[in-house]
């Protein structure tokens, strides 16, 4: 993954959390204003509901009293006879007349009530539910009320006071009433009438917003009034204010009818809901809960018959919650940015650094690769690299020099059938068997001497060390190093002629010959062919010297090595023990061949002069001969018994052969005559 896809993948990842806190940040401030709004509209509407219950004791109250006072029970008494003796509803003049003094009687009260306390409505019924007088519609009585209003229903039934919203024939607000009850003398009680007094909502929700700092409304489903209201009553019909869903019952605000003016109050599905109203570049909470009246409140089945809003301006919590958000942003943005610097300072640094660390370790590896260069290049020793296939993959200077191919040659070549490596012993080895493919096996470094051809066809023996290339877990190839030790060979082998040879005559030396005869011995104890041992002593050869002198006497010496090599097989082994005393051992010979052989080579002596620098000299030889015998462990019995021969060749007269054989000599063992 480059640098850049590292950076860009980080950066998208910083992003990524940034924009992932801001969002959260964001809802929580949200939900932070959301739950405050709502918990302040519970507030409002239980301020309201509280507000509002207060408001109907204070009605059932002044109902009460107003009940209670003796001349308004003398008088619904006086009314409920009248109409009755006139035929019920309306009544007739007495009832007027009665109706008259009633009203004349509460007149001031009314006024005051009106104008003190916002009372908009006072009735008088009759005990059968027939209006009898209403002060707010002073020409409309005579109608029943009993279908309509389950608050009196329920008054004249239980002869108590009670309390609640409901919609009247005239009236549409919170209503308290009062049984007018007339203490009979047996102590019995006769209801003569029901007293109710209401208060509108407008005057009462005024107080309430002026206390609050809210605005309140009140809004009545169309049904819930066109069933009940006589037209005149009603309040702010839905065609006057076109797109509005309701009744405008009442407001303490004028806010609410220019928002259904404009169609601008949100859906509303009947149940307690709080939204946000942007309207006129104000920013609004509306509160919405369903109103219930007195019936609805008892049953709760019924459907409602309005609702009631409460709405404050909430701008400034707004703008606060927006401005909050907006410098949490602001503060994420920073954060962000400095993050990101960060990020890409700390990436940039930390690149550079790796840069520098691998321009480091690159001038290094190219160091060590010029270093090995150099190595290859100028290294005496033959260097070369195969593969897991054997196939070669470089070759320096020296190695091309001693194999006689040039780079091209060998590179891309399998090695084996190339250089062909020969085994110590010179012989042709297998493939599987050389010591490259043995490495490349088992993973052992192996040194030892080999064979390899030359382009000639020539081959030259080296010293070579195979050491494995490690790959991972096994092996990638080997590195052959090798170096040519022909001429080191040779020196060994000089070395090892000088250290066997005897200087003067060329044989073998003293030491040389012993070892060789020790080997003779072993190997006649494993095969037990014959093998004879000659040992030969010149004849007075002091003489020579003391005549002649002692160069001439090793010119002699010389000589006689001439003749003794030239009367030998191949197989013979002839050495100088020290002085003039000289051995031969004859493999293969028994008694007969061993004396036929020691004879004509003293024959031969005797026969050819050397030609010496003082003229030519000639020496006789006496020779002693034995057999290799059971009992013989090493060099030491047998040379014994070829000097005690040979001392007897020269006791009995010198220039002849004496043997120390086992078993006589039969007569007619004939002599081979192939010698
Ligand atoms: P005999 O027949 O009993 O063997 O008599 P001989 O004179 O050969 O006596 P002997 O074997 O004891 O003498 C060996 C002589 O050989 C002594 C020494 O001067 C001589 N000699 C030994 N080594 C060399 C040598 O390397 N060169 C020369 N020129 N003479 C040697
Ligand atoms: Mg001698
Ligand atoms: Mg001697």
């Amino acid at each position: 993954m480059s640098y850049r896809v590292i950076v860009a993948l980080a950066s998208l990842l910083l992003m990524s959390v940034f924009a992932g806190v801001a969002l959260f940040g964001a809802r929580l401030a949200d939900g932070r204003l959301a739950e405050s709004l709502e918990s302040e509209a519970r507030r409002l509407k239980t301020a309201y509901e509280l507000s509002q219950g207060e408001l109907e004791q204070q009605m059932m109250a002044l109902a009460g009293t107003i009940a209670a006072d003796p001349e308004t029970i003398r008088l619904m008494r006086a009314a409920g006879e009248a109409v009755a003796a006139e035929g019920g509803a309306a009544g007739g003049a007495r009832a007027a007349a009665v109706r008259a003094a009633l009203a004349a009687h509460r007149q001031q009260q009314w006024d005051y009530l009106q104008r003190e306390v916002g009372v908009r409505q006072m009735q008088y019924l009759l005990p059968d539910l027939t209006s009898f007088l209403r002060f707010h519609a002073p020409t409309q009585f005579g109608d029943s009320l009993g279908e309509l209003r389950y608050l009196l229903r329920n008054v004249e039934e239980l002869r108590q006071v009670a309390s609640g919203f409901e919609t009247g024939r005239a009236f549409a607000g919170i209503r308290g009433a009062a049984p007018v009850l007339d203490r009979l003398p047996d102590g019995r009680e006769n209801l003569v009438g029901l007293l109710e007094i209401g208060i509108a909502f407008d005057g009462y929700i005024q107080r309430l917003s002026e206390r609050t700092a809210v605005g309140f409304g009140v809004l009545l489903d169309p049904q819930a009034v066109t069933a009940a209201m006589w037209e005149n009553y009603r309040p702010l019909a839905p065609k006057e204010q076109p797109g509005a869903c309701c009744y405008l019952l009442a407001a303490s605000r004028g806010e609410l009818a220019e928002w259904m003016a404009a169609s601008a109050l949100p859906e509303y599905g009947g149940s307690f809901r709080s939204d946000l109203l942007r309207h006129d570049g104000h920013d609004f909470q509306l509160i919405r809960f369903p109103l219930r009246d007195y019936p609805g409140r008892l049953d709760p089945a019924r459907p409602a018959i309005g609702s009631v809003l409460i709405w404050q301006d909430v701008g400034s919590i707004i703008a606060s919650t927006r401005e909050f958000k907006q410098r949490a942003f602001q503060n994420l943005l920073i954060a962000y940015l400095v993050t990101q610097l960060l990020l890409f300072f700390l990436v940039s640094a930390s690149r550079r650094e790796w840069q520098n660390q691998l321009a480091g370790q690159t001038a290094r590896i190219a160091e060590l690769l010029h270093q090995n260069e150099v190595l290859l290049r100028t290294a005496g020793e033959g260097i070369f690299g195969v593969d897991r296939e054997q196939v070669v993959t470089f070759i320096n200077p020296a190695a091309q020099k001693m194999l006689g191919y040039a780079q091209d040659a060998v590179i891309g070549q399998r090695l084996h059938a190339l250089i062909h490596l020969r085994g110590p012993d010179g012989q042709p080895c297998e493939e599987a068997a050389c010591p490259v493919a043995l490495t490349l096996g088992d993973g052992q470094t192996r040194t030892q001497e080999e064979w390899l051809r030359r382009s000639d066809g020539g081959i030259f023996p080296v010293r070579m060390t195979v050491s494995p290339i490690r790959e991972g877990l096994g092996y990638g190839g080997a590195v052959v190093v090798f170096h040519d030790i022909g001429e080191l060979k040779e020196k060994e082998a000089a070395l090892t002629r000088l250290a066997r040879t005897d200087t003067l005559t060329g044989l073998n030396n003293r030491g040389y010959f012993l070892e060789l005869l020790g080997i003779e011995i072993s190997r006649w104890q494993r095969n037990g062919h014959h093998v004879a041992l000659l040992m030969i002593d010149l004849d007075c050869f002091k003489r020579v010297n003391d005549t002649w002198g002692h160069a001439v006497g090793d010119e002699v010496l010389r000589h006689f090595s001439e003749v003794l090599r030239r009367s030998l097989r191949r197989v013979d082994i002839a050495g100088r023990l020290g002085g003039e005393e000289f051995a031969v051992l004859l493999p293969g010979d028994n008694e007969v061949a061993a004396l036929a052989a020691a004879e004509r080579l003293r024959q031969n002596v005797a026969n050819e002069a050397a030609s010496t620098s003082a003229g030519a000299i000639t020496v006789t030889i006496s020779i002693g001969v034995t057999l290799f015998r059971a009992g013989d462990s090493s060099h030491e019995q047998p040379l014994r018994r070829a000097d005690q021969a040979l001392y007897r060749a020269k006791q009995a007269g010198r220039n002849r052969v004496e043997a120390d054989f086992a078993a006589e000599l039969k007569p007619g063992d004939a002599a081979p005559a192939d010698r």
